[in-house]
Order: C-alpha cells, then structure tokens, then sequence
C-alpha cells in the first residue's frame, strides 16, 4: 500500500544535508532524499524526481529510517571464542579470517565458498565475484537470487540470449490492453507499481490475478482465477492451445522465432477441458482469459516467485514467453512478458560475476572468449580462472563436506533457504563461518566471525531495478572512524591473503570505475555509464559508450541469438490430476522483507506469522480460526496459529517465509529446477495437519527447528 509520509519535520532551525538516495528493499528501486544531520538521517522524503514511481514509495521504504537509527546494529567484528562471540578489534578479525582462509582452502581453493545477495550493489557484486576468483581461487560463489529470479533469467537467456526483467519502462503498463499476472501479489510487494496498472484499468485494459490466493492486487482485476499451485505451465500451454485451435498465432511471429513447429505439436494434445480440471478452473474462465488475451492489442504477461518458484519453474516462464511470442505481443511497449523482479539489486545482482557460473557483464564462465576478456581484464592467467561453481543451494548442502568454509555478505539463508533446519545442520559444520552483516541476523548468530557490514546509506554505488534501470546511490552517512565498509572488508582480507595487488583501490570512485570498465563488451554492457552521467539521470542498460542514451526496449526483433530468432522450445506438462490432498505455499507480507533481518527488528512495520486456511478446510479438520496447528512434510515441521480465509483455495494453505521457523522449513532442500537450480519454494507436500494445545514461543532467535518429522 502506498503511504503517506508521516515523519517528523526537520527543526526549522538547523540545515540538513540532503543526498539522494534509493530505497534498501525492493526492485522498483523508488528514489528518495535523505535528510542528514550530524551524521544522522533525520527524514527519508520521496521525490517526484524518481523516474521509477515518480514520489511514491510504501511504507518499508518510509520506514527504513529506523534500520539506520537502529541500537542493534552492529558497530564491532565479534570473534568465537570458547563458544561466544566476543568484541575484537578489525585486525584481530580480518587476520583470523585471512589465515583460516589460507589454511582451509591451502590444498583445495574450491574448499572455501562466498555466498552473496540480491540486496548488494553492483560494485559490490562485481567485486565480490573477483574477490572469489582472483583472490580466493574458487569456483564456489553463488548467491541467494539463485532463490528468486533464476528460473526467469534462464528462460529468457535462452529464449532470447538476454535476461532483462522487464522489456520496457514499468509506466508503458498503462499501454497494455490485458494484463495477466501469474503468482505476483504487486498491491503488496511492488506497491508503486499500481498507479499503472490503475492507469491501464481506467484506459478499459482488462486485468487478470491468476493465483492460489486472491491477494490485495486481485481486487482490482476484472476477475481473480484460483489456479492449483504449480500448474501455470499447463495453463500458457492451454492458452496457447486455443490460440492455435482459433487461429489466432501471430503471422508476423512465426518468422521472429525457431521451434515453432515443435511449440505448437506439444500444446496440441491439451485440450480445454483437462486443462481446467488440472489447473483446478473453471473451463469457462480458461476461455474468457484466452478470448481476451487473444484480442488484445497489446497485452502482457507478467510473472513473480509464485509462477517461477517451483520445479519446473524455467519450463513455466518458458511456456509463458511460448504464449507471449507467438501472440505476437513481444517487442510492443508494454506487451510481451516480464518478471516482476523482488529484491532491492535482483536485476544488477544476476549480471555482474556473483553466479557460480558468470563473470561481470553477463558474460559466462564457461565460455572461452569470455574467459580470456576477464583474464586479461584482471591480469591473470586464463587458467588460474576457476570453471563454474555449485548453485546456492548446492553450496549450502556441501557445507561441512567439501566446502569447509564460507563467507556470506548480505544474506541470511538460515531463514531464507529451502529446508531450513538442513542448512541450519549444514552451516553448523562448516570449519570456518564468516558473516558480513549489520544486524545479527539467525546466520550470523552461527557464525566464527562477524563483521559490521555497512548500511546501505553508508555507501555510494549503483542499483538496478526490475526494468533495467541503472540508478546512482550516493553516500550519506560517514562510516565510524576506523571502521570499514563491506568493499573495504573483501579487499583488506584478500590482502591479508596476500592478493592485495588486485584489490588496491585507492577510493570507490576506482573501484566503480573498473567495474564499469569490466562490463565492455558484455550483454549487460554498462561501460557507457559514469558517477557524472548517473547523477543527472539513470539509464536502462545495455549503455555501451557514452553516447549511448540507454536502451529502453532492448527485446525487439531481431533479438541477440546467433540467428536473431527468439529460440522458443517446447515444454513438457502432466496432464495427470493432482493426487495431492493439501498443498503448501508461501510469499511475502506487505509488512516484511525476505528474511526479515531488517523488517522484523523495525518497530514501524509489523506482520503475523499465520497459517492462511480456508474455512471449509478448518472445518473438515476440526480446526477453528485462532487454533494453534502442527504442520508437517517430509522435511520438518512448524508450528503456528491459523487464520481463516475464504480468499484460498480450499486445497492449499499459505503462511510467509520471513521468520525463521515458519514456511521454508517445510520446503525441500533437494528438489531443484533441473535448468536454473532453483528450489522448489511455492509447493510442498503435507504430510499431516493437527491441532495442538500450546503453541511454543516460535519468535525466539534460538529456537531450535523441529526437523525431519
Ligand atoms: Fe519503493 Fe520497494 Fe522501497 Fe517500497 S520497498 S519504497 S516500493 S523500493
């Protein structure tokens, strides 16, 4: 919900320094003044100078004044010692960290893994890849995007050699005649974002909600469709299914793109009648949407971690972008199909080398040209570049077997990862934990040693956003004297390491310019872009020379593939009916962020861990609103309190993921996408559901998870 800024007015006696900012959580990336006194931010006031959300933002962005101002943020690395985290000075800190990781990873470099985050920016980013390869010779870095956007960026790469969230600016979604969205909540994770589809609504686009859950959103849609979870590949293939039946492919497409042929024979046998009954719809709505989306001018596909986050989640976003191009719909100012990115930097975090297996620009690791570009670029050998790492949570699941140590900035996967209480087991035994953090999120807490991380208003760098949008974040805040920011820890411990030759830079100014510099010649090119160029507006990359004046719409014909053609390909779907009795989802509330580190510690933000059930469920279980209940699948167990809702299907619950003993213990921490590696968050097997009498206090930070039920 977009907020009304309440916030205190600045004394009218004292000056504040004002600096630009952009918001620290999500993707739409909202700008924002930051109001600076004695070193202290005393407003965040939004601008209407914001090219993104034009002044608004919700009420996260309000209240990340509090994060900055926060007593529990940490200010001293904290060192194990018998058992106990205690104060130490930084080189007491970064010469443990430097020596333990020399002697780990001294006879196998691939024994000491970095994890990092979607959050980060993209200088850091970009160092933290080199600060893996160059300085610590491994191959093991990956990141927690891994967890949100990897299922879109792989259909997308491969469909069209490219992998930019959204294909236009986020306002052309007024010029859209149909939305659909799949699985993306945008009243409640992305809430500027409404005053489009609001603009869109009122010009007669026809909006639909396709979704286990009618969420916030869904009020304003023309109609909500309850679809069983994990099913909207078999939904775009009966769409695209009747398309074909009515005639109504796109001439003009089928000349853009190769598999056509193939696309079409594998929707062929999925007929609208089975198709409805599989996705749990009624036939009549699979008609409706695929009439209208038919008709439409131009109309988009739109999807979010409901739709990706599965299994099968490439082959989702593939069927998705299937439909979208042979409607015709792809290339037009806001038509085609687009993720709706989630985290802050989720966009930049997935380009610039933090992947286990890409280097800065986009490029890829195993790609021999692309090797030697970035050998030559950090004057290495191209042998001593390390080949392509574990996925996240791959890396996670090696902990404490071939990977003995790890060091992760900007993230929290004790919460964050599937299977919860695994990772909790796998983290704990690590030979060597590193966290680089702020707050001591339930990761750190397991941690050998702790660093405080810098806030984001602390640093200078660049976001982008989920359309592309390369955006300056200027310093706000000093840090403390003698204290180092997070670039400024990778590269002290790399000296330590005796690397300090690759990380000499004499100021960010050298480090944001090298990274700039590292992206020439990349599909996310952002060589054109400087400190200067960004301070009077951002840019939609790829921006390669500093003519360039960004590239809005970089998806239109003929697209980056060897023979320009969109490479679309066909997707296997089961037809088979669900012999599942109740699944399990989860998402965001409008109230929290990811893992909550920040969110949950914020006194103006709020959210209830709670079981979202339908009534008639409840009823034929016994249970009634308010009941505590036991909750269980193969992989743990949680326990919460319910809350009824007519707003569900009848054969789902849902709960949020943002605490740690809530929805991703119930998640497998093995089944993966076979394409991005992405777990399977959005749909877990139950395996019972009970009432029970006393509900544990579940908000403790170290309680323990109940695994293995
Ligand atoms: Fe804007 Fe997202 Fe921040 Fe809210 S959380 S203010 S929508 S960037």
């Amino acid at each position: 919900m977009l907020e009304e800024n309440t916030q205190p007015a600045v004394l009218p006696n004292v000056v504040p320094r004002v600096t630009r900012s952009t918001c620290p959580y999500c993707a739409v990336q909202c700008s924002f003044d930051l109001h600076v006194l004695d070193n202290k931010v005393v407003k965040v006031a939004p601008t209407p100078e914001c090219p993104v959300a034009f002044g608004t933002v919700c009420k996260k962005g309000l209240a990340s004044l509090e994060d900055l101002n926060s007593p529990e943020r940490l200010r001293q690395p904290l060192l194990r010692k018998i058992g106990i985290l205690e104060a130490v000075s930084w080189d007491e800190a970064l010469n443990f960290v430097a020596s333990r990781f020399l002697e780990l990873g001294r006879d196998n470099p691939h024994a000491v893994g970095v994890f990092g985050g979607g959050s980060l920016t993209n200088e850091k980013v970009y160092l933290l890849g080199k600060f893996a390869r160059v300085g610590l010779k491994t191959k093991n870095i990956d990141y927690n995007g891994r967890f949100c956007m990897s299922s879109a960026a792989t259909a997308l790469n491969v469909t069209f050699g490219l992998d930019r969230g959204l294909s236009f600016p986020v306002k052309d979604l007024e010029k859209a005649d149909c939305i659909l969205l799949f699985g993306a909540n945008i009243a409640e994770t992305l809430p500027p974002l409404m005053q489009f589809l609001k603009a869109a609504k009122k010009a007669g686009s026809s909006i639909y909600t396709l979704d286990p859950r009618q969420t916030v959103t869904s009020s304003m849609a023309r109609k909500h469709i309850f679809v069983r979870p994990g099913t909207d590949a078999t939904l775009a293939g009966g769409l695209l299914h009747l398309l074909e039946k009515w005639g109504r492919i796109d001439v003009a497409a089928l000349e853009q793109a190769n598999n056509v042929a193939d696309v079409l024979e594998s929707v062929r046998f999925l007929n609208p009648e089975t198709v409805a009954e599989v996705c749990g719809i009624a036939l009549e709505d699979l008609l409706e949407v695929a009439e209208v989306y038919a008709s439409a001018r131009c109309a988009v596909i739109l999807s979010g971690r409901g739709a990706e986050q599965h299994e099968n989640g490439t082959d989702t976003v593939q069927a998705l972008i299937n439909l979208a191009m042979l409607a015709g719909h792809v290339g037009k100012a806001g038509g085609g199909y687009g993720t709706l990115t989630g985290q802050g930097n989720g966009q930049g975090g997935r380009e610039h080398g933090q992947k286990a297996d890409q280097l800065p620009g986009y490029r890829s690791i195993k790609n021999p040209q692309h090797r030697l570009e970035m050998a030559r670029f950090w004057g290495v050998p191209e042998t001593e570049l390390p080949g392509a790492g574990l996925s996240a949570q791959e890396l996670l699941l090696e902990c404490g077997k071939s990977v003995r140590a790890l060091l992760i900035l900007g993230s929290n996967p004790v919460v964050s990862a599937p299977g919860s209480s695994v990772v909790l087991e796998r983290l704990r035994a690590l030979e060597c934990l590193v966290v680089i953090d702020f707050f001591l999120s339930e990761t750190a807490e397991l941690a050998d040693v702790v660093f405080p991380g810098s806030l984001w208003a602390e640093e200078a760098g660049t976001m982008t956003n989920l359309e592309g949008r390369v955006l300056l974040r200027s310093q706000a805040l000093e840090l403390e004297p003698g204290a180092f920011s997070d670039a400024e820890i990778l590269c002290q411990i790399a000296k330590r390491m005796g690397r300090g030759a690759f990380f000499d830079y004499p100021s960010f100014d050298a480090l944001q310019n090298e990274f700039f510099a590292s992206t020439k010649g990349g599909i996310a090119d952002y060589s054109g872009l400087s400190k200067e160029r960004l301070l009077e507006r951002s840019l939609q990359w790829p921006v390669p020379d500093s003519s360039s004046e960004g590239t809005p719409y970089p998806y239109s014909f003929p697209f980056p593939t060897p023979d320009g053609k969109a490479r679309l390909r066909a997707v296997a779907v089961s037809l088979e009916p669900s012999e599942t009795a109740l699944h399990f989802t989860s998402g965001r509330l409008s109230g929290q962020y990811q893992s909550g580190t920040q969110t949950r510690r914020n006194p103006r933000l709020s959210g209830a861990l709670e079981m979202q059930i339908h009534p008639e469920t409840a009823a034929l279980h016994g249970l009634s609103a308010g009941d505590a209940v036991r909750l269980s699948s193969a992989e743990g167990t949680v326990m919460m309190p319910l809350v009824l809702s007519s707003k569900i299907r009848p054969d789902t619950l849902f709960a949020p993921f943002h605490w740690p003993q809530s929805a991703n213990v119930l998640v497998s921490s093995t089944r993966l996408d076979p394409l991005s590696k992405m777990p399977s968050f959005k749909y877990a097997s139950l395996t019972a559901l009970e009432k029970i009498s006393v509900l544990p206090n579940l908000l403790e930070p170290n309680a323990e998870l109940v695994a293995g039920a």
